[in-house]
């Protein structure tokens, strides 16, 4: 995309209301925008909008920008049924999502920050920091492009779990949450969207307050402040105990479970005790525990737990009464492990 065409409007980052107003002085009623967002929403662009006057296909292609975004690159798994995609943005940055595919259906990994500033010693998009925030229509785009790549399939689950801190650019996730569920535009219901994380505890808080009904996991990796603080930098600004406290909180607020991320590093948080541990912080509360066995980013020096410790793991906290399922991360060929392949390609084209 050209630099000048950058500096445009995206009608992507705009609610079909706030098109409505944008076309208004190009003398057009309220019903066109929502032809627009729909046509939007379906991954076509100005000159395909075939309902629409050609006179103002042509004054939206000078005016504005779709905000669409483009399949850079994708990666399919010999593993499992995983494809991983980098997504190009308008102004040349690039992100990536991950398509996992069930027996119920699509599920999309988003990303959310180009890079991330939170530090997490496990996580390659941390290594070059937070680039920039993502714009609600650019979260959505992915979801889009996507789609597109489905074959008249759609995505019905959507996971904010890729690159970035959602909640760490909260107003265009809360906007982003507020406009995915349209029935006008992607119609996906917030039970199917999951918000991922480290634990940013007024923000957490903040969330429980929307009205948004969206499942909250929380990456908390270790069950006490020391160990913590030692894979994740933001455990030094919060503690363990105001992070599940925030979580109570949510679920109290929301009748919703919460869940829980916890990636076995080896010697690290994977000791039978740590798991004895984490089951008395978890006590009495509506959550489930989703152990994940780490996928290797070369860059940390982090080693997955050896299986029989995952094993011993999970049998402890099922001993205490922990809902809890222990899966491997998909996509394990395939830089699965989110910020892999953008560092790769060298991030921006
Ligand atoms: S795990 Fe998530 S919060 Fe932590 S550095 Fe990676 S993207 Fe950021």
């Amino acid at each position: 995309m050209a630099a000048e065409d950058a500096g445009r409007p995206a009608l992507l980052d705009m609610t079909p209301g706030e098109i409505a107003e944008a076309i208004a002085p190009l003398g057009q009623p309220a019903y066109r925008a929502a032809q627009v967002y729909s046509w939007l929403c379906r991954g076509v662009g100005f000159t395909g909008m075939t309902n629409l006057p050609l006179a103002l296909r042509e004054t939206l292609e000078t005016s504005f920008r779709t905000g669409l975004a483009v399949i850079a690159e994708r990666r399919d798994s010999r593993r499992d049924d995983t494809r991983k995609y980098l997504f190009a943005l308008d102004d040349g940055e690039r992100v990536e999502g991950v398509r996992m595919t069930y027996r119920h259906g699509h599920t999309l990994c988003i990303s959310t920050q180009v890079g991330c500033r939170m530090g997490c010693a496990f996580c390659a998009s941390t290594l070059g920091g937070r680039v920039r925030d993502l714009t609600a229509g650019e979260m959505l785009a992915q979801i889009i492009a996507a789609n597109g790549d489905l074959g008249g399939q759609r995505i019905g689950n959507v996971v904010m779990m890729g690159s970035g801190e959602p909640l760490d650019n909260y107003a265009a996730s809360i906007a982003f949450l507020r406009r995915v569920r349209l029935p006008e535009g992607l119609g996906i219901g917030l039970r199917s969207v999951s918000l991922s994380t480290c634990g940013l505890v007024p923000e957490m808080r903040a969330l429980a307050t929307e009205g948004l009904p969206v499942t909250l996991s929380v990456s908390l990796h270790a069950p006490d402040d020391e160990t913590r603080r030692r894979i994740m930098p933001i455990a030094r600004r919060y503690a363990i105990g105001e992070v599940v406290d925030a979580a109570r909180h949510y679920v109290e607020r929301t009748g919703r479970r919460v869940i829980f991320e916890y990636a076995l590093i080896r010697d690290v948080n994977d000791r039978p005790e740590q798991a004895s541990r984490l089951a008395g912080l978890l006590r009495g509360m509506q959550c489930h525990v989703n152990l994940i066995t780490l996928s290797g980013v070369p860059e940390t020096g982090l080693l997955a737990a050896r299986r029989e410790r995952a094993a011993e793991f999970e049998r402890e906290l099922v001993r205490r009464g922990v809902s809890v399922t222990r899966r491997r991360q998909m996509g394990s060929d395939i830089e699965g492990a989110c910020g892999q392949l953008r560092r790769r390609s060298g991030g921006k084209e």
